[in-house]
């Protein structure tokens, strides 16, 4: 029985033409083949599993080929070309930078470099994760770098670009492989899963894509994990079980919940999360890019650019769309972004999950505002007397006739004076001394007077009541109409 290969090795690129998403640097280095214009030292950059030392590996393939195509492929029949891929090649030395990142290695390497290959082709030193070496290994590399024999190449391979030394990298051809887009992930996914006779949803296979971000190794690795563990058709939730993701209905279902004002399905939700040990802290996420999608959605169409989504997803997204304004998309999305946060650091994250559901649900009942805003405006046109309907004013221009006194504001100072009964009202005491109606005259046209008879028919007494009660009462208006403008 042969030996069980895991997928990422199983399909591994043997060949330019199957190489996924770094088309540019494929053309660039077959180009370098057919031209014979080769640089002394590659440096392969890009995040992991994006194909750095697969792309390295059949460079080196191409270039010993004995019997290369014409536009560059290696023949992966010469003996060369096998031993490569076996790994067991005496001229392409593979080396993990690190574990062997000391100064020893690097003298190994720069002692034979001299020596011929067998075969007569380039003797190509691979090192991966070379930004490992100490600084010490670097100097020496430097030395056989700066000069390397003719038939001596060398490939590094990188995560982090930015921690080899200045020296080394002006020293490299450097090419910057790209994430892999998750259609092309997902489409390479759905290839194999094919050649393996593994049945398993679209969507399921766009889940693995999302979570391998931009990783295709990543993302066999996933596949093959799910396919040695479960046996038959793989669902949706069977990868969502597996992986510990959340499924995408269940933010639809948030959706609607909200929109009926249906409160107890956050914490419905919050349970299932929850109970069933799904990461809080990935189910946050996977929240927010749901606002993202549906912001996208509202701005674009369900057809946008860059949605990693199902036609079934699409049409999903698009009716929950309809249930949001923008507005509350994107204030949504701010919320989220900072509850991200929140929840790493939460002593009780259940509770912490609930509060941020009720705060997604609670959204559809929050109103916007420039909506209360208008309605207080009204609100204080009917208060002053004029027209609920009219557009929004200063309150200050609303000198509308008014049946009753008017209550103009009372400047702050004379707040604390209003208890003291004997110092009279300046500006609210419905009969006004002529004192105090000269003063007005200088800053503000006088408020109607009020029938006079009537003020005449209150005693004295009662009167000074009636002017502190008024005192009160407008205080207290004033207070209620500081507190709710914005
Ligand atoms: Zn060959």
């Amino acid at each position: 029985m042969p030996e069980y290969q895991v997928f990422a090795r199983k399909y591994r690129p043997q060949r330019f033409d199957e190489v996924i998403g770094q088309e540019a640097i494929v053309t660039t280095l077959r180009n370098a083949i057919k031209h014979k214009r080769l640089a002394h030292a590659y440096l392969f950059c890009g995040a992991r599993g994006t194909g750095k030392t697969t792309l390295a590996r059949l460079f080196a393939k191409a270039l010993n080929c004995q019997h290369p195509e014409s536009n560059g492929e290696p023949c992966n029949s010469c003996s060369s070309c096998k031993e490569i891929t076996s790994g067991h090649s005496l001229d392409v030395l593979e080396i993990d930078g690190a574990s062997h990142r000391g100064i020893d290695e690097v003298r190994q390497i720069n002692e034979t470099v001299g020596y011929a290959t067998s075969t007569g082709g380039y003797k190509i030193y691979i090192i991966d994760e070379v930004h490992m070496l100490t600084k010490e290994a670097f100097n020496a590399l430097l030395k056989t770098l700066e000069e390397p024999p003719p038939h001596v190449k060398f490939f590094f391979a990188t995560t982090e670009p930015h921690k080899v030394l200045p020296t080394i990298l002006s020293r490299c051809q450097r090419f910057n492989l790209g994430r892999i887009s998750a259609e092309k992930i997902v489409e390479k996914l759905a290839s194999i899963s094919k050649e393996m006779g593994i049945e398993i949803e679209e969507e399921a296979l766009s889940m693995i894509a999302t979570l391998a971000d931009g990783g295709l190794r990543d993302a066999e690795s996933l596949l093959d994990q799910i396919h040695s563990f479960h046996a038959g058709k793989i669902s949706v939730e069977d990868v969502s079980t597996i992986l510990g993701m959340v499924s995408r209905d269940y933010f639809f279902e948030l959706d609607r919940a909200g929109k009926e004002g249906n409160l107890a399905m956050s914490f419905e939700v919050a349970h299932r999360v929850f109970t069933q040990g799904k990461d809080l802290v990935h189910f946050v996420e996977s929240l927010t890019e749901h606002f993202r999608n549906l912001l996208m959605v509202k701005l674009s169409g369900k057809n946008a650019p860059f949605l990693n989504l199902t036609p079934a997803n699409r049409d999903k997204y698009e009716a929950s769309a309809k249930l949001y304004t923008q507005e509350q998309c994107l204030t949504l999305l701010d919320y989220l972004a900072e509850s991200q946060q929140q929840i790493r650091f939460a002593a009780h994250g259940r509770i912490a999950l609930e509060a941020i559901l009720l705060h997604v649900l609670r959204s559809h009942q929050r109103l916007p505002v420039e909506y209360l805003v208008r309605r207080l405006t009204e609100l204080e046109q009917t208060i002053g007397g004029g027209t609920p309907t009219q557009p929004p004013q200063p309150a200050k221009q609303q000198a509308a006739p008014a049946p009753q006194p008017p209550l103009p504001p009372i400047p702050q100072q004379q707040v604390s004076q209003l208890p003291q009964k004997e110092s009279p009202s300046i500006s609210i005491d419905p009969t006004p001394t002529s004192r105090d109606l000269g003063k007005r005259e200088k800053k503000e046209p006088p408020p109607p007077q009020p029938p006079k008879a009537e003020v005449r028919a209150i005693a004295p007494e009662k009167q000074r009541q009636y002017d502190t009660l008024l005192q009160f009462a407008a205080v207290e208006l004033e207070g209620t109409i500081q507190r709710h403008r914005f």
